[in-house]
Protein backbone atom coordinates (compact mmCIF):
# COMPACT_ATOMS: atom_id res chain seq x y z
CA UNK A 1 0.00 0.00 0.00
CA UNK A 2 1.09 3.78 -1.07
CA UNK A 3 0.49 5.85 2.14
CA UNK A 4 1.04 9.43 2.15
CA UNK A 5 2.12 10.87 5.40
CA UNK A 6 1.34 14.29 6.28
CA UNK A 7 3.38 16.60 9.06
CA UNK A 8 0.84 19.67 9.15
CA UNK A 9 1.84 22.60 10.39
CA UNK A 10 -0.03 26.22 11.05
CA UNK A 11 2.76 27.54 8.18
CA UNK A 12 4.37 24.23 7.02
CA UNK A 13 3.43 21.30 5.55
CA UNK A 14 5.81 18.30 5.33
CA UNK A 15 5.21 15.25 3.49
CA UNK A 16 6.10 11.73 2.32
CA UNK A 17 5.03 9.19 0.19
CA UNK A 18 5.70 5.83 1.33
CA UNK A 19 5.53 1.93 0.21
CA UNK A 20 4.59 0.01 3.40
CA UNK A 21 5.62 -3.17 2.17
CA UNK A 22 8.93 -2.15 0.74
CA UNK A 23 9.26 -0.31 3.89
CA UNK A 24 10.69 3.03 1.28
CA UNK A 25 10.29 6.11 1.09
CA UNK A 26 9.00 7.07 -2.98
CA UNK A 27 9.42 10.90 -2.77
CA UNK A 28 8.98 13.50 0.02
CA UNK A 29 9.13 17.58 0.52
CA UNK A 30 8.09 20.23 2.26
CA UNK A 31 5.84 22.67 1.57
CA UNK A 32 6.47 26.16 3.50
CA UNK A 33 5.44 30.07 3.89
CA UNK A 34 1.75 28.86 3.58
CA UNK A 35 -0.70 31.87 4.31
CA UNK A 36 2.44 34.31 4.16
CA UNK A 37 1.48 35.40 1.00
CA UNK A 38 2.46 34.57 -2.50
CA UNK A 39 6.31 34.46 -4.03
CA UNK A 40 9.05 32.17 -3.66
CA UNK A 41 12.27 33.46 -2.84
CA UNK A 42 14.23 31.82 -5.51
CA UNK A 43 15.87 28.85 -3.97
CA UNK A 44 14.07 26.21 -5.85
CA UNK A 45 11.63 25.17 -3.20
CA UNK A 46 8.13 25.58 -3.85
CA UNK A 47 6.49 27.86 -1.57
CA UNK A 48 3.89 31.08 -0.90
CA UNK A 49 0.70 29.27 -1.26
CA UNK A 50 -2.62 30.86 0.61
CA UNK A 51 -3.83 27.99 2.93
CA UNK A 52 -3.21 24.80 3.28
CA UNK A 53 -5.74 23.16 0.50
CA UNK A 54 -3.31 25.57 -1.78
CA UNK A 55 -0.38 23.42 -0.12
CA UNK A 56 -2.19 20.05 -1.15
CA UNK A 57 -2.34 21.24 -4.42
CA UNK A 58 1.27 21.77 -4.67
CA UNK A 59 2.07 18.48 -3.26
CA UNK A 60 0.07 16.57 -4.92
CA UNK A 61 1.37 18.13 -8.20
CA UNK A 62 5.09 16.86 -7.07
CA UNK A 63 3.94 13.91 -6.43
CA UNK A 64 2.60 13.16 -9.97
CA UNK A 65 5.83 15.09 -10.70
CA UNK A 66 8.09 12.74 -9.29
CA UNK A 67 6.06 9.83 -9.51
CA UNK A 68 4.03 9.68 -12.32
CA UNK A 69 0.07 8.04 -11.80
CA UNK A 70 -0.19 6.44 -8.79
CA UNK A 71 -2.87 5.07 -6.92
CA UNK A 72 -2.44 6.31 -2.62
CA UNK A 73 -4.44 3.94 -0.56
CA UNK A 74 -4.72 6.38 2.54
CA UNK A 75 -3.49 9.19 3.93
CA UNK A 76 -1.56 9.35 7.31
CA UNK A 77 -1.36 12.52 9.67
CA UNK A 78 0.82 13.13 12.76
CA UNK A 79 -1.71 14.77 15.25
CA UNK A 80 0.20 16.02 18.26
CA UNK A 81 -2.70 15.51 20.78
CA UNK A 82 -4.51 12.65 21.37
CA UNK A 83 -5.50 14.09 24.99
CA UNK A 84 -7.37 10.76 27.15
CA UNK A 85 -9.20 9.92 24.47
CA UNK A 86 -6.90 8.42 21.67
CA UNK A 87 -4.61 5.54 22.94
CA UNK A 88 -4.11 4.04 19.65
CA UNK A 89 -4.31 5.38 15.68
CA UNK A 90 -7.56 5.94 14.64
CA UNK A 91 -9.37 6.10 11.33
CA UNK A 92 -10.82 9.63 10.45
CA UNK A 93 -14.21 10.94 10.17
CA UNK A 94 -15.84 13.81 10.53
CA UNK A 95 -16.72 12.75 14.34
CA UNK A 96 -12.74 12.08 14.84
CA UNK A 97 -12.07 15.75 13.34
CA UNK A 98 -13.94 17.28 16.09
CA UNK A 99 -12.78 15.28 18.66
CA UNK A 100 -8.94 16.64 17.54
CA UNK A 101 -10.13 20.09 17.67
CA UNK A 102 -11.48 19.90 20.65
CA UNK A 103 -8.20 19.40 22.20
CA UNK A 104 -7.18 22.39 20.23
CA UNK A 105 -6.66 24.12 23.94
CA UNK A 106 -3.93 21.29 24.64
CA UNK A 107 -1.91 21.77 22.09
CA UNK A 108 -3.15 25.53 20.40
CA UNK A 109 0.39 25.59 17.99
CA UNK A 110 -0.23 22.24 16.71
CA UNK A 111 -3.66 20.10 16.56
CA UNK A 112 -5.38 23.21 15.01
CA UNK A 113 -2.43 22.93 12.09
CA UNK A 114 -3.13 19.13 12.23
CA UNK A 115 -7.46 19.88 11.20
CA UNK A 116 -6.15 22.32 8.50
CA UNK A 117 -4.33 19.36 7.13
CA UNK A 118 -7.20 16.70 7.50
CA UNK A 119 -9.39 19.39 6.11
CA UNK A 120 -7.61 20.25 3.28
CA UNK A 121 -7.51 16.35 2.07
CA UNK A 122 -11.45 15.75 2.77
CA UNK A 123 -12.09 18.42 1.02
CA UNK A 124 -9.75 17.15 -1.90
CA UNK A 125 -10.06 13.16 -1.83
CA UNK A 126 -13.42 12.90 -0.17
CA UNK A 127 -13.04 9.15 -0.29
CA UNK A 128 -9.47 8.56 1.08
CA UNK A 129 -8.90 6.97 3.86
CA UNK A 130 -7.37 8.98 6.43
CA UNK A 131 -5.72 7.74 9.53
CA UNK A 132 -4.60 10.19 12.70
CA UNK A 133 -1.48 9.01 14.57
CA UNK A 134 -1.34 10.24 17.85
CA UNK A 135 2.34 11.81 19.72
CA UNK A 136 0.38 11.45 22.93
CA UNK A 137 -1.24 8.32 22.21
CA UNK A 138 1.60 5.59 23.72
CA UNK A 139 2.00 7.45 27.05
CA UNK A 140 -1.85 6.72 27.65
CA UNK A 141 -0.47 3.47 29.71
CA UNK A 142 1.14 5.87 32.20
CA UNK A 143 -0.35 4.94 35.57
CA UNK A 144 -2.37 7.56 38.07
CA UNK A 145 1.41 8.40 39.78
CA UNK A 146 3.06 8.70 37.10
CA UNK A 147 0.71 11.17 35.16
CA UNK A 148 -0.70 13.39 38.11
CA UNK A 149 0.98 16.51 39.53
CA UNK A 150 0.43 17.21 42.78
CA UNK A 151 -1.84 20.32 42.41
CA UNK A 152 -5.43 20.67 43.14
CA UNK A 153 -7.52 17.77 42.36
CA UNK A 154 -10.31 20.61 39.95
CA UNK A 155 -7.19 21.56 37.60
CA UNK A 156 -6.90 18.34 35.69
CA UNK A 157 -10.89 17.81 36.25
CA UNK A 158 -11.49 21.27 34.71
CA UNK A 159 -8.64 21.85 32.58
CA UNK A 160 -6.65 18.51 31.76
CA UNK A 161 -3.90 19.10 33.49
CA UNK A 162 -1.97 16.40 33.70
CA UNK A 163 1.15 14.92 32.15
CA UNK A 164 0.22 13.54 28.55
CA UNK A 165 4.18 12.79 27.21
CA UNK A 166 4.99 13.55 23.78
CA UNK A 167 7.45 11.43 20.53
CA UNK A 168 4.91 8.42 21.76
CA UNK A 169 5.37 7.56 17.63
CA UNK A 170 9.12 7.53 17.89
CA UNK A 171 9.18 5.78 21.58
CA UNK A 172 6.97 3.22 20.11
CA UNK A 173 8.57 2.23 17.16
CA UNK A 174 12.11 2.53 18.49
CA UNK A 175 11.07 0.06 21.65
CA UNK A 176 9.55 -2.12 18.73
CA UNK A 177 13.07 -2.06 17.05
CA UNK A 178 14.93 -2.59 20.14
CA UNK A 179 12.94 -5.44 21.43
CA UNK A 180 13.64 -7.05 17.85
CA UNK A 181 17.89 -6.18 17.57
CA UNK A 182 17.81 -8.49 21.26
CA UNK A 183 15.78 -11.03 20.21
CA UNK A 184 13.06 -10.00 22.82
CA UNK A 185 9.18 -10.09 22.17
CA UNK A 186 8.30 -6.64 22.65
CA UNK A 187 5.91 -7.36 25.82
CA UNK A 188 9.36 -8.70 27.41
CA UNK A 189 11.23 -5.62 26.89
CA UNK A 190 12.00 -3.30 30.19
CA UNK A 191 14.11 -0.38 28.79
CA UNK A 192 14.90 3.03 28.68
CA UNK A 193 14.44 5.28 25.40
CA UNK A 194 16.20 8.54 25.52
CA UNK A 195 15.18 10.36 22.18
CA UNK A 196 17.11 13.61 21.76
CA UNK A 197 16.73 15.85 18.64
CA UNK A 198 15.90 19.53 18.93
CA UNK A 199 12.93 18.32 21.19
CA UNK A 200 14.19 15.76 24.14
CA UNK A 201 12.76 12.93 26.09
CA UNK A 202 12.93 9.81 27.82
CA UNK A 203 10.37 6.84 28.24
CA UNK A 204 10.34 4.67 31.08
CA UNK A 205 9.44 1.07 29.21
CA UNK A 206 7.81 -1.61 30.90
CA UNK A 207 7.06 -5.16 29.34
CA UNK A 208 6.48 -2.98 25.82
CA UNK A 209 4.36 -0.41 27.70
CA UNK A 210 5.28 3.38 28.47
CA UNK A 211 5.18 3.57 32.03
CA UNK A 212 6.63 7.33 33.01
CA UNK A 213 8.19 9.57 30.08
CA UNK A 214 9.30 13.03 30.70
CA UNK A 215 7.04 15.66 28.95
CA UNK A 216 4.41 16.57 30.92
CA UNK A 217 1.54 18.52 30.11
CA UNK A 218 3.36 20.40 27.36
CA UNK A 219 6.51 19.08 25.81
CA UNK A 220 8.34 21.84 28.01
CA UNK A 221 8.99 19.27 30.42
CA UNK A 222 11.90 17.11 31.47
CA UNK A 223 15.38 17.11 29.72
CA UNK A 224 17.53 20.29 28.62
CA UNK A 225 16.15 20.33 25.20
CA UNK A 226 17.69 22.38 22.13
CA UNK A 227 16.08 25.71 22.79
CA UNK A 228 13.90 24.19 25.62
CA UNK A 229 14.55 24.60 29.24
CA UNK A 230 13.18 20.87 30.71
CA UNK A 231 11.95 21.38 34.61
CA UNK A 232 12.84 24.24 36.23
CA UNK A 233 10.86 25.68 39.87
CA UNK A 234 8.05 26.84 38.80
CA UNK A 235 7.95 29.72 41.14
CA UNK A 236 10.63 31.25 38.68
CA UNK A 237 7.67 31.93 36.70
CA UNK A 238 5.62 33.36 39.76
CA UNK A 239 8.91 35.74 40.78
CA UNK A 240 9.56 36.58 37.01
CA UNK A 241 5.56 36.78 36.61
CA UNK A 242 5.98 39.53 40.02
CA UNK A 243 8.50 41.38 37.88
CA UNK A 244 6.61 42.45 35.15
CA UNK A 245 6.89 39.51 32.73
CA UNK A 246 4.09 38.92 30.42
CA UNK A 247 3.02 35.24 29.64
CA UNK A 248 4.40 35.72 26.27
CA UNK A 249 7.42 36.76 27.45
CA UNK A 250 7.80 33.40 29.64
CA UNK A 251 6.47 31.34 26.68
CA UNK A 252 9.16 32.30 24.44
CA UNK A 253 12.28 32.59 26.96
CA UNK A 254 11.44 28.87 28.05
CA UNK A 255 10.50 27.28 24.47
CA UNK A 256 12.45 29.63 22.20
CA UNK A 257 15.64 30.99 24.09
CA UNK A 258 16.37 28.31 26.56
CA UNK A 259 17.85 24.66 27.22
CA UNK A 260 21.45 24.75 25.30
CA UNK A 261 20.77 27.66 23.49
CA UNK A 262 20.31 29.95 26.81
CA UNK A 263 23.32 28.14 28.39
CA UNK A 264 26.01 28.49 25.19
CA UNK A 265 24.43 30.85 22.58
CA UNK A 266 23.52 27.86 20.02
CA UNK A 267 21.12 25.07 19.86
CA UNK A 268 22.69 22.99 17.42
CA UNK A 269 24.46 20.11 19.39
CA UNK A 270 27.37 19.65 16.73
CA UNK A 271 28.36 23.18 17.60
CA UNK A 272 27.92 22.99 21.43
CA UNK A 273 30.49 20.06 21.20
CA UNK A 274 32.77 21.38 18.88
CA UNK A 275 32.88 24.72 21.00
CA UNK A 276 33.54 22.85 24.44
CA UNK A 277 36.14 20.97 22.92
CA UNK A 278 38.30 24.00 21.98
CA UNK A 279 37.77 25.52 25.81
CA UNK A 280 34.38 27.23 25.65
CA UNK A 281 33.25 27.38 29.25
CA UNK A 282 29.95 27.49 28.85
CA UNK A 283 29.53 25.13 26.29
CA UNK A 284 31.20 22.88 28.34
CA UNK A 285 28.74 23.81 31.50
CA UNK A 286 25.59 23.14 29.04
CA UNK A 287 26.91 19.98 28.24
CA UNK A 288 27.57 18.82 31.39
CA UNK A 289 23.63 20.36 32.90
CA UNK A 290 22.12 18.25 29.95
CA UNK A 291 23.84 15.27 30.16
CA UNK A 292 23.12 15.00 34.16
CA UNK A 293 20.01 15.68 33.76
CA UNK A 294 19.59 13.11 31.05
CA UNK A 295 21.36 10.47 33.63
CA UNK A 296 19.24 11.80 36.51
CA UNK A 297 16.33 10.68 34.27
CA UNK A 298 17.44 7.35 33.37
CA UNK A 299 19.08 6.04 36.86
CA UNK A 300 15.02 7.00 38.08
CA UNK A 301 13.73 5.73 34.75
CA UNK A 302 15.61 2.15 35.70
CA UNK A 303 13.88 2.45 39.23
CA UNK A 304 10.31 2.90 37.39
CA UNK A 305 10.89 -0.10 35.11
CA UNK A 306 12.22 -2.71 37.64
CA UNK A 307 15.44 -2.98 36.34
CA UNK A 308 16.18 -1.46 32.59
CA UNK A 309 17.19 -4.47 30.08
CA UNK A 310 18.67 -2.00 27.91
CA UNK A 311 19.69 1.65 27.20
CA UNK A 312 18.76 2.78 23.99
CA UNK A 313 19.67 6.72 22.14
CA UNK A 314 17.60 7.82 19.03
CA UNK A 315 16.87 10.83 17.07
CA UNK A 316 19.72 13.32 15.67
CA UNK A 317 21.13 13.86 18.85
CA UNK A 318 20.79 10.11 20.16
CA UNK A 319 21.89 9.07 16.81
CA UNK A 320 25.22 10.79 15.61
CA UNK A 321 26.53 12.52 18.71
CA UNK A 322 29.40 9.94 20.09
CA UNK A 323 30.68 12.82 22.31
CA UNK A 324 26.69 13.65 24.09
CA UNK A 325 26.30 9.54 24.70
CA UNK A 326 29.81 9.54 26.14
CA UNK A 327 29.29 12.09 28.53
CA UNK A 328 25.99 10.38 29.27
CA UNK A 329 27.05 6.89 29.77
CA UNK A 330 30.26 8.40 32.26
CA UNK A 331 27.50 9.28 34.50
CA UNK A 332 25.96 5.99 34.51
CA UNK A 333 28.62 3.99 35.95
CA UNK A 334 26.86 3.33 39.28
CA UNK A 335 24.86 1.44 37.04
CA UNK A 336 27.50 -0.59 35.60
CA UNK A 337 26.55 0.91 32.14
CA UNK A 338 29.85 0.92 29.90
CA UNK A 339 30.14 2.10 26.37
CA UNK A 340 32.98 0.70 23.98
CA UNK A 341 34.51 3.67 22.72
CA UNK A 342 35.55 1.76 19.59
CA UNK A 343 31.32 1.39 18.86
CA UNK A 344 29.93 4.38 19.95
CA UNK A 345 32.26 6.30 17.99
CA UNK A 346 31.29 4.03 14.38
CA UNK A 347 29.01 5.80 12.13
CA UNK A 348 26.12 3.68 10.85
CA UNK A 349 22.79 4.31 9.71
CA UNK A 350 21.95 0.76 11.24
CA UNK A 351 20.48 -0.03 14.93
CA UNK A 352 23.56 -1.56 16.89
CA UNK A 353 25.07 -2.25 20.28
CA UNK A 354 27.75 0.16 21.48
CA UNK A 355 28.31 -1.26 24.89
CA UNK A 356 30.98 -3.40 26.20
CA UNK A 357 30.54 -7.25 26.76
CA UNK A 358 30.82 -6.25 30.47
CA UNK A 359 28.21 -3.77 30.66
CA UNK A 360 25.30 -4.53 33.36
CA UNK A 361 22.81 -3.70 29.97
CA UNK A 362 23.48 -3.49 26.20
CA UNK A 363 23.40 0.20 25.26
CA UNK A 364 21.77 1.00 21.95
CA UNK A 365 21.62 2.95 19.21
CA UNK A 366 18.35 2.78 17.05
CA UNK A 367 17.54 5.47 13.99
CA UNK A 368 14.15 6.80 14.66
CA UNK A 369 11.80 6.90 11.42
CA UNK A 370 8.43 8.40 12.51
CA UNK A 371 7.29 8.62 9.30
CA UNK A 372 7.59 5.25 8.81
CA UNK A 373 5.93 4.26 12.04
CA UNK A 374 2.85 6.60 10.83
CA UNK A 375 2.45 5.27 7.68
CA UNK A 376 2.62 1.51 9.03
CA UNK A 377 0.22 2.51 11.32
CA UNK A 378 -2.39 3.88 8.84
CA UNK A 379 -2.12 1.02 6.45
CA UNK A 380 -2.58 -1.44 9.60
CA UNK A 381 -5.42 0.32 11.09
CA UNK A 382 -6.91 0.83 6.91
CA UNK A 383 -6.31 -2.54 6.02
CA UNK A 384 -5.94 -4.57 9.20
CA UNK A 385 -5.43 -8.10 7.39
CA UNK A 386 -2.72 -6.45 6.04
P1 LIG B 1 16.40 16.18 15.35
O1 LIG B 1 15.46 17.13 16.01
O2 LIG B 1 16.13 14.74 15.67
O3 LIG B 1 16.56 16.42 13.87
O4 LIG B 1 17.84 16.46 15.98
C1 LIG B 1 18.49 17.71 15.88
C2 LIG B 1 19.73 17.71 16.76
O5 LIG B 1 20.59 16.65 16.33
C3 LIG B 1 20.54 18.99 16.69
O6 LIG B 1 20.94 19.37 18.00
C4 LIG B 1 21.76 18.59 15.90
O7 LIG B 1 22.91 19.32 16.28
C5 LIG B 1 21.93 17.14 16.29
N1 LIG B 1 22.72 16.42 15.29
C6 LIG B 1 22.37 16.12 14.03
N2 LIG B 1 23.40 15.50 13.39
C7 LIG B 1 24.43 15.45 14.27
C8 LIG B 1 25.77 14.95 14.21
N3 LIG B 1 26.27 14.38 13.11
N4 LIG B 1 26.51 15.05 15.33
C9 LIG B 1 26.01 15.63 16.44
N5 LIG B 1 24.78 16.12 16.56
C10 LIG B 1 23.99 16.03 15.49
Amino acid sequence: MLVLVINSGSSSLKYQVRDVSAGSVLTEGLIEKIGMGNGGDGDGEIEGPRDHAEALELVDAAIHRELGDLELGAVGHRVVHGGERFAEPVQIDNEITRAIERLNPLAPLHNPANVLGIRAITKKWPDMPQVAVFDTAFHRTLPEHAWRYAVPDELYTNHGIRRYGFHGTSHEYVTRRAAALLDLPVEEFDGVIAHLGNGASVTAIRGGHSVDTSMGFTPLEGLVMGTRSGDLDPSILVFLGRAGWTPEDLDTMLNRESGLKGLAGNNDMRSVVEAAESGDAKAATALAVTSYRLAKYIGGYHVAVGGAKALVFTAGIGENSHQFRALVADRLGALGIELDAGLNAERSREPRVISTPQSAIPVLVIPTDEERAIAEATAAVVSPAG
